[in-house]
């Protein structure tokens, strides 16, 4: 495996050299053989074990943490960085795409900030099951490689078993990458951070344009946008959108509280530590534009006519909200597959949404209901009847596969996501686990025998709650 370094050359502040713990006894738990056949990685568990925990670093490899700033629930934190993650350096993909590979929970680094920099089995479990299915859902997303056990304890409570994560990442410039050189003062390596991910992310963007950075927030906001409208699109919740957490490239980075939605609600929240709300499913939207916002501010100090470009970036985030309903109600248009949005079909989404929430409706199932519809005999539930009448006259013979496509017949559901989770912590091993990939490996293909994977939990998701993944 050639791991190359990345952005150590542009800003010292950005890359610490830090090297990852050794691990009393690492053990290949997760191996993702698909994923690395993209990189052309042999599934040797030994060689892997040790390389993945960061036990065996080679001479040529130079693991760094990388630092930055993030607004964690709306406060600045300026001096975050990876307190339990080291990036080993980037490998390229049999397209010669670059992707980051990074350690999570390979000991503490210099910014653990008194954190012990591990990680335990559940929460790596959660992450390797979540980005996948993501993945599988057509989302982007950082990507699991593998998960080694250590053969150490980690002191959560109760102690859990320790584990590392290998996550793949097209990068990870964060927004708080740009907050975290713009607090620094370092104005030289931000201008060379736009670049580098104008580069790597935005290469449509012609680099030697005074307008790049305007350029470059509209790139960065019409890829969140389009993040946040496919996590709505199949009822997943973050759970924790801080600055830190939003990546430049658009992909779903950190799996810490994540939930997915069962009845829908747009405030549907499960983070225990989400009091207000602000991450609830239906405020994603305007946390991504907050996000944006402050990227703007810390792209600000690259302008030398400063009131110029306060109006050319307020534009950009001011145009978040017309951009963002264009491409959701083009996401309701296809989740009812209507060939067209005509007039009065924002009456026939909200009448659908507003019953849904009243009669507490499973939002994955119903709308595989609704597409199965259309193929098969269903019965549909007494009090969306109406409704259904006025919608079926709106569908047409290309409506079923525009349908199949978008509305997922199966989710990982947080009570399953829990029960395997709870099988490794229990025992170290999952009789449940290869089942479970394999269907939500194909969540658009519906398959009566899978329905058991389809259901939401029996005991409603009241009491369910999150974590962040510490
Ligand atoms: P997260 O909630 O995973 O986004 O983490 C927020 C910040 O806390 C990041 O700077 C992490 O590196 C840091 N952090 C989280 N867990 C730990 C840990 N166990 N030890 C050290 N730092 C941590
Ligand atoms: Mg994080």
């Amino acid at each position: 495996m050639k791991l190359q370094t990345r952005y150590t050359d542009i800003s010292e502040l950005l890359a610490i050299k830090d090297m990852p713990s050794t691990a009393a006894k690492p053990q290949l738990l997760l191996f993702n053989d698909k994923l690395a056949d993209n990189f052309s990685i042999k599934h040797d568990s030994e060689f892997l074990a040790k390389l993945l925990s960061g036990s065996t670093i080679d001479n040529a490899v130079a693991p760094v943490a990388l630092g930055y700033s993030g607004h964690q629930f709306g406060h600045f934190s300026p001096r975050l960085g990876d307190g339990r993650a080291h990036l080993l350096g980037a490998i390229t993909d049999k397209d010669g795409t670059l992707w980051d590979l990074q350690l999570k929970g390979a000991g503490a680094t210099v910014f653990s900030r008194g954190g012990d920099g591990r990680c335990a089995i559940g929460p790596a479990v959660r992450e390797y099951i979540m980005s996948e299915a993501l993945h599988a859902l057509g989302i982007a997303t950082t990507r699991c490689l593998a998960v080694v056990t250590t053969g150490e304890t980690v002191y959560r409570n109760p102690p859990r078993p320790g584990a590392v994560v290998t996550r793949l990442a097209k990068s990870h410039i964060r927004v708080g990458s740009f907050q975290y050189l713009a607090t620094q003062g370092d104005i030289e390596g931000l201008e060379k951070l736009v670049d580098y991910a104008i580069c790597c992310h935005f290469p449509e963007i012609n680099s030697t344009d005074e307008k790049r950075y305007i350029d470059f927030l509209t790139a960065v906001q019409d890829k969140q946008i389009e993040l946040i409208v496919s996590w709505m699109r199949v009822g997943f919740i973050h759970g924790v959108m801080n600055t830190d957490n939003t990546l430049i490239s658009g992909e779903t980075i950190d799996y810490g509280p994540c939930a997915m939605m069962n009845n829908f609600d747009f405030d549907t929240v499960f983070s225990s530590i989400d009091h207000q709300g602000r991450y609830a499913f239906g405020n994603q939207p305007t946390i991504a534009n907050w996000n944006c916002a402050r990227l703007a501010e810390s792209l600000l100090l690259l302008f030398k006519d400063e009131k110029q470009a306060l109006t050319d970036l307020s534009a950009v985030i001011n145009s978040f909200s017309t951009r963002f309903n264009d491409a959701f109600n083009f996401m309701w248009q296809k989740k009812l597959g209507l060939e067209s949005l005509e007039e009065d079909d924002h009456i026939l989404v909200s009448e659908l949404l507003t019953l849904m929430k009243q009669h507490k409706l499973d939002y994955t199932n119903t709308f595989n209901l609704l597409t199965e519809s259309l193929q098969s005999p269903v019965t549909i539930p007494a009090n969306i009847k109406e409704w259904y009448k006025k919608w079926f006259l709106r569908t047409s013979t290309q409506s079923y596969k525009t349908m199949r496509a978008v509305n997922p017949a199966v989710i990982p559901r947080n009570h399953n996501i829990e029960m395997i989770i709870g099988e490794y912590e229990n025992s170290g091993k999952s009789a449940s686990l290869e089942a479970f990939l394999k269907v939500i490996s194909n969540p658009y293909i519906y398959k009566a025998e899978n329905t058991h994977w389809y259901e939401p939990p029996k005991e409603g998701d009241a009491n369910y709650q999150t974590f962040c993944g510490t």
